[in-house]
Parts: C-alpha cells; sequence; structure tokens
C-alpha cells in the first residue's frame, strides 16, 4: 500500500494528523523536496529511507515504490499543499493501478488556502462586486493551457482567481486580466512562501504589482490571488442573518 499525503503549504503543524502518523511509520519516503518543508517529516523513523523527487523522473518514483511494496515496506509520497492541485499526482496513481499496487490519498491543505489564512480573507463574499466563485488556474508555461482556458477568457467571470505556478509572468499576468474584464484598480495579492518562516505578501492592484513584487524579489513559489474579495464591500451572509431564518434558528422577531 502506498500512501499519498499532502504536507500543507508549508508550516510542519499545517499537516493533517493522518498523514503526521503515517510519515511517522513509514519505512520509505518520496517527497518533493523542492516545495515540501523538511520538517513535515520530523519524526520519522530513524532507518527510513529517504527520496528527493525533484531529483528523479516517473519512472524512478514509480520504481522506488515498486520496489517497498515488494519488500512489503511501508512507503508514503509527500507532495506539497494538497496532491490534487499542480501535483502530477495521476499519472503516479495509474502506474500504480497499472502494476496492481493499491494506495491511499490523505489529502493536504493546498497553499490556496494557506494564502487566504495569511492574508486573514474569505475567496467567496456574497454581494453584486463579489464572486461566488473561485478559478483555480495558472498561466500557459512549458505545460499548455486547453482552448478556452487562456486568463484572458477566465477573467470575463471576474471571479475570485487563485493563480498558481505564474508569478514569473505577472506583466502578462495582469494584461490579459484586464483584456479580460477585470478593471485595472482590481485588488491584488502575491503571496510567496504562505506560511513559512520567510513568507511575503505584496499588495497592489492589477496596474501596479508586476512592479511592486519586482522589488520584493519574488520570482517563484508564490501565489496571485485576484478579486474584490480582497477590498470591495461585500453584503453579510444570510446564514447568520437575525432577520432570516435557517433549519436551526429562527429569524429574531424585533
Ligand atoms: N499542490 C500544491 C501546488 C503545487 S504547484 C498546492 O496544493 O498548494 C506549485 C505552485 O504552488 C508554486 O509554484 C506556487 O505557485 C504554489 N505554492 C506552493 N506552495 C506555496 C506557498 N507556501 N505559498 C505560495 N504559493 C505556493
Amino acid at each position: 500500500m502506498i500512501t499519498f499525503i499532502g504536507a500543507g503549504p508549508g508550516d510542519p503543524e499545517l499537516i493533517t494528523i493522518k498523514g503526521k502518523k503515517k510519515i511517522d511509520e513509514a519505512d520509505v519516503i518520496i517527497y518533493a523536496g523542492s516545495l515540501v518543508n523538511p520538517h513535515v517529516m520530523d519524526g520519522h523513523k530513524p532507518d527510513a529511507k529517504i527520496y528527493d523527487s525533484a531529483y528523479m523522473h516517473l519512472d524512478e518514483v514509480i520504481d522506488v515504490m515498486k520496489k517497498a511494496e515488494d519488500e512489503g515496506k511501508k512507503c508514503v509520497r509527500v507532495h506539497t499543499g494538497d496532491p490534487a492541485i499542480y501535483g502530477a499526482h495521476r499519472e503516479q496513481m495509474d502506474r500504480l493501478d497499472e502494476l496492481g499496487i493499491d494506495y491511499e490519498v490523505i489529502p493536504g491543505v493546498s497553499s490556496a488556502f494557506g494564502t487566504a489564512a495569511v492574508l486573514k480573507k474569505e475567496y467567496t463574499l456574497p454581494g453584486e462586486n463579489q464572486s461566488q466563485t473561485v478559478i483555480f488556474t495558472r498561466m500557459e508555461g512549458r505545460t499548455p493551457m486547453p482552448p478556452g482556458e487562456k486568463l484572458v477568457d477566465l477573467a470575463r467571470h471576474r471571479a475570485t482567481m487563485v493563480i498558481f505556478l505564474s508569478v514569473g509572468f505577472l506583466n502578462e499576468l495582469s494584461k490579459q486580466c484586464i483584456e479580460g474584464g477585470y478593471p485595472p484598480e482590481t485588488p491584488v495579492a502575491v503571496v510567496y512562501k504562505a506560511t513559512w518562516p520567510d513568507q511575503k505578501i505584496v499588495r497592489g492592484t492589477l496596474a501596479d504589482i508586476e512592479q511592486k513584487v519586482k522589488e520584493a524579489g519574488i520570482t517563484k513559489t508564490a501565489l496571485t490571488v485576484v478579486g474584490n474579495f480582497l477590498e470591495g464591500d461585500y453584503n453579510l451572509s444570510k446564514l447568520y442573518d437575525k432577520n432570516f431564518s435557517t433549519e436551526f434558528r429562527k429569524a429574531v422577531d424585533e
């Protein structure tokens, strides 16, 4: 049995209890050294074998998993954030299926949510100028975007956008957002290494964020979040509105 684990965004206390227990029990650990905080592995067995997948290609990762399985060892594969978001996770699961090796997945706190937490913001707010929709996306890099998913197309919705893997293309990012329909004064935040000790937050607008991020020297490991949830007006929720009844609570008569 191979266990895929979401390690969370950085702070080693943001891994799940279940994920941490599996790491503590593991004989073989494969982790994404470029982004996973090695402290999530504190407490591993002293003789656990540890591999950094940054130096491995897919076949090598699968070979390590297969060998561990053949030897009856417990093997964990530790991904940053949650494996379901830009984790190159599916291709590993498919290979394990082909080999008839069983696996389980323990979710993690995506950096998308680590970022909302450190910004102390909520992505979905009620109100005309707000959005009830969150788009997780990226700019086209070496991985091409499918038709209809260029930022300029997605920007038409004026939803809250959480943009991964793209802090190196902020000029183009802002250009496409504005071209797609966000006003240039739309608030933007760039969060570098959310929840790590060296975290940095840069706030601005589509018009000036590129310059500010350049000045801060941020070139990677950052999320760009776009939308009025960062600053705009919003309506209060109906859920806690004292004039509305819910399944659990009657409206207050005034
Ligand atoms: N599965 C991960 C994302 C992997 S893709 C998750 O759920 O968070 C790698 C990209 O995620 C980075 O380029 C960056 O855009 C973002 N990222 C990962 N950790 C981050 C962090 N602590 N702070 C800000 N962005 C982060």
